[in-house]
């Protein structure tokens, strides 16, 4: 398959609405990773994205929506079932890095949702990510278009990497402000709970909804049964609510090795593997953030791709500090890091 180059012309974004509609499947910058999207009520064409990633068709996908007035049909029993702390949510969020997940309307394939009676629904503020929506004129799944297992892509060169001849086109936008991916809220439960942290806080979410908001218990424990996305087969007992997270994520090609300590300690780590690392021949890259933690959430995951472009064998990382969105970017470090951590 050859897959189309867009840019961000009317002309193009026209295009690429079509080609939805047809069936296709469009990578699209938003503010937080690309998506790679396919019209949400097409079971087929949904199918297809699972087959592109090679992705577990257990994990879930992200329906977008261009217009807050979109939600209420992609939810069992419409606007009964969106509750006043949903709305007060949206409110404030929308459009933004937010997916909030509710019952699912009928409509809504058991393809795009997993399986789940559950539907997470989000609304970008990316200006491109919104014309593309509104070009297709209809919901768009999507998840993030990289091949599972991989970083997530920020930048339409990522995307390319991994998806090219595989889908049939790419919005060539601008790299990823935010970095990671939406903050997943389950408003299905009597407490609302974070599935996956993101750029919006447990803090921020307290903040607006003047009570507390949980944070899924598998976010506080290491999981051991890491499958790996390739073979489809995850760990019966490891059966998080946020099925995405049972597998093996964020992982480039190199080794990568988190780092605790202070500015000290961190160096001392690094020189003794980096030494130990040249008596093998292997090449060590060393990420150090500081405390620029929204940078290193705008930056992981380009870095990791641009040291395995690079053929770096290991990349050591500094951890942040697991606070306010410290901890959200910590899950991907700890991710990709397969939970190695010295
Ligand atoms: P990705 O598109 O790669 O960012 O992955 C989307 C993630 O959103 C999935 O891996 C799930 O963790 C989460 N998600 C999507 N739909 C649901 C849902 N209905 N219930 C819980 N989590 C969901
Ligand atoms: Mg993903």
């Amino acid at each position: 398959m050859k897959t189309l180059r867009l840019t961000t012309s009317e002309e193009d974004i026209r295009k690429a609405g079509e080609l939805i509609v047809c069936g296709g499947l469009i990578a699209f910058p938003t503010e937080t990773v690309y998506g790679l999207g396919a019209d949400a009520l097409d079971q087929e064409a949904v199918r297809s994205v699972y087959e592109a990633k090679g992705r577990p068709s257990d994990n879930p996908m992200i329906v977008h929506i261009a217009d807050a007035m979109d939600l209420e049909p992609l939810v069992r029993n419409g606007r009964a079932s969106i509750s006043e702390d949903a709305l007060k949510l949206i409110g404030t969020f929308w459009p933004g890095p937010l997916t909030l997940v509710f019952p699912k309307a009928e409509s809504v394939p058991d393809a795009t949702t997993g399986g789940l009676d559950t539907v997470a629904i989000r609304m970008p503020s990316n200006e491109t990510a919104q014309r593309f929506i509104r070009a297709a004129g209809r919901p768009i799944a999507a998840p993030s278009a990289n091949l599972s297992g991989k970083p997530s892509p920020t930048t339409a060169a990522d995307v390319l990497e991994d998806m090219d001849g595989r889908i049939d086109g790419v919005i060539m936008g601008e790299q990823c402000d935010v970095g990671i991916e939406s903050t997943v809220l389950d408003m299905t439960g009597e407490v609302p709970t974070i599935l996956r942290p993101g750029l919006i806080t447990r803090e921020w979410l307290e903040a607006v909804l003047g009570k507390e908001v949980a944070l899924d218990k598998h976010l506080l424990e290491e999981p051991d049964h890491l499958a790996d996305p390739g073979d489809g087969v995850a760990d019966e007992e490891f059966a998080p609510k946020s099925p995405g997270m049972k597998y093996v994520h964020y992982s480039p090609d190199a080794k990568v090795t988190l780092l605790e300590g202070n500015d000290y300690e961190f160096r001392v780590k690094a020189t003794a593997i980096g030494l130990e690392a040249r008596k093998h021949g292997q090449r060590v890259a060393v990420i150090d953030y500081g405390d620029d933690v929204r940078g290193a959430a705008h930056r992981l995951f380009a870095d990791l791709r641009e040291f395995d472009r690079q053929g770096y064998d290991i990349i050591l990382i500094r951890t942040l500090e697991e606070s306010g969105l410290g901890f959200s970017v910590m899950n991907r470090m700890l991710k990709s890091a397969g939970y190695d951590v010295k």
